[in-house]
């Protein structure tokens, strides 16, 4: 398989498709020609800066043609894009920007990018820009992209793609459910989340337009199938609180309001556990589609391993399988010396192959602690941190996860980010995060356990809300604590853990 540079993929996709529509936004479709030719442009100022291989360019511009012509330049030159959602915390693009040193950062406001806006909309050029205009050949090792998550040592820490992984993983889908030139595909996840780099690159390598869900529709799951279906989007993803209502509407007895979504024919979902009877009778309902689960920590290119529904399943009750390990990819299942353990019993996956990321940027340290020689002596393999069990035809089930981390929303927080940014904050004198029912048997929420500086201090709903109000300004919204329990001392075991038992309950009146 031969791994290009990313932009050397959309260029000879360009080339075949000049007329096929790239982008299709609420301002209008801008075609395949138009979108290289400003990015070629954009490329050429990026070159002049002396911005070229190696170097790392930040794209914080809202979601559309200009964000995807910034992302596509960054790559043009050989550089590596940082996507950044303008929407989130601006504290947190800082410290972004700050950790990451980027060469450029692309804002709309931009010279640059406002030179390059009307090549998008102007009478598009004779010809179309080669390859051999930017970017270097090369074998795809080099870094495509950098996006942050969340970081068990309190700050953010930044993963470094390389343009292999995302190649192994657009094959993966093709192989599965091929999409040709004229193919909607929607994008739904924020730019900072690493699924927008499937939803926007197996698009772009394939002649498929980019059809974005707007920001005022993103969050409320009718309004974004509305607009899947008026979209007529082949390709979607969405995450698993949507899939109720989609398969809701793919029912039978479904009202006319609740209209199905009619072209789609490819289903991406995962970032948590979803219930496999749920997958199976979207999968029934919906003939054609292929509905996959995908499963993969960003260190190894947004998906390690794919679960393609079955039609049919005779126990939808069991956890929902993730599949098998992308083609081109290694899965190990180990225990803790990272030995290999006995097919049926469960370990630490551990990933090798293209799709492993580089490591973590300007932090060789926490690189070296997870991206370890692979268990087959080849390179080197990402330990993810999460238990799963093999069956004998090497299908692999998630249990669950060996660390701390969790998922809220869909989203991987680490409570020791969420306890760092409390411990800055003057009131606390010492606390611990951890995910617990709200109400008894009810779902998790982020709960903070704090104890306060000063033990005279008023602990309430004021309080609460100001430190809620601060953390929103430097974390996503999902590492912000829901509920706050004031303690006079944190629990501990006496080996000095965290001693969960101990910790009051929600059935106990809320400080
Ligand atoms: P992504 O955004 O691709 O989910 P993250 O790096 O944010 O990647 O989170 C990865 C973690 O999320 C995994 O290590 C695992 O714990 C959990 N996860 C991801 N996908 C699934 C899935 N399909 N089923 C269960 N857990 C999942």
């Amino acid at each position: 398989m031969t791994h290009r540079n990313l932009w050397q993929a959309f260029v000879e996709t360009a080339a075949a498709h000049p007329g096929q529509e790239a982008f299709a936004g609420p301002d209008g479709a801008v075609d395949y020609r138009r979108t290289a030719a400003a990015a070629a442009a954009l490329a050429d100022r990026l070159a002049a800066r002396n911005v070229g291989a190696g170097d790392l360019v930040a794209v914080e511009m809202p979601v559309g043609p200009l964000f995807v012509v910034g992302v596509l330049a960054a790559t043009a030159v050989g550089a590596a894009y940082i996507p950044l959602d303008v929407t989130g915390p601006a504290k947190r693009r800082e410290q972004i920007l700050t950790d990451a040193r980027p060469s450029v950062v692309l804002r709309a406001g931009d010279d640059d990018v406002r030179a390059v806006a009307p090549l998008l909309t102007a009478p598009p050029p004779a010809g179309s820009p080669g390859p051999e205009r930017h970017a270097p050949a090369t074998d795809g090792d080099d870094p495509a992209y950098v996006i942050y998550t969340s970081g068990s040592t309190g700050r953010p820490k930044g993963v470094v793609v390389p343009a292999r992984g995302v190649h192994t993983l657009l094959a993966a889908f093709r192989r599965r459910a091929p999409l040709g030139p004229g193919a909607r595909h929607s994008w739904w996840t924020s730019p900072g989340f690493d699924v927008s780099v499937y939803e926007m690159w197996s698009a772009l390598t394939s002649g498929g337009t980019v059809v974005p869900v707007p920001d005022a529709y993103r969050r409320d799951i009718d309004a974004t199938l509305d607009h899947l279906a008026d979209q007529r989007v082949d390709s979607a993803y969405l995450p698993p609180q949507f899939l109720t209502a989609l398969r809701d509407r793919t029912a039978g007895d479904r009202t006319d309001a609740a209209r199905p979504v009619p072209r789609l024919r490819r289903l991406l979902t995962g970032v948590e556990p979803i219930p496999l009877g749920l997958l199976v009778e979207l999968r029934e309902h919906t003939p054609g589609l292929v509905v996959i689960n995908g499963y993969g920590p960003t260190e190894t290119t947004v998906c390690a391993t794919l679960y393609t529904v079955p039609d049919h399943c005779a126990e939808p009750q069991r956890r929902t399988p993730i599949g098998a390990v992308v083609e081109g990819n290694r899965g190990f299942v180990l225990d803790d010396r990272l030995a290999p353990v006995e097919q049926g019993r469960p370990g630490e996956l551990c990933v090798a192959g293209p799709g492993v990321a580089l490591g973590y940027l300007h932090d060789p340290d926490r690189t070296a602690e997870r991206f370890v020689p692979a268990a087959d002596g080849d390179g080197l393999m990402y330990r993810t941190g999460d238990i799963v069990v093999a069956d004998a035809t090497g299908e692999l089930t998630f249990l669950g996860r060996i660390d701390d981390q969790l998922k809220i929303d869909g989203v991987r927080i680490e409570p020791a980010e969420t306890e760092a940014a409390l411990r800055r904050c003057a009131e606390i004198a010492d606390v611990a995060v951890l995910a617990r029912p709200a109400s008894p048997g009810g779902p998790s929420v982020l709960t903070a356990f704090v104890v306060l500086a000063d033990a005279d201090a008023l602990a309430g709903a004021d309080l609460w809300t100001g430190l809620k109000a601060r953390l929103a300004d430097e974390l996503p919204s999902q590492a912000v604590p829901r509920r706050f329990f004031a303690l006079e001392r944190i629990p501990m075991t006496s080996d000095g853990k965290l001693d969960r038992p101990a910790l009051p309950t929600s059935d106990e009146p809320r400080a």
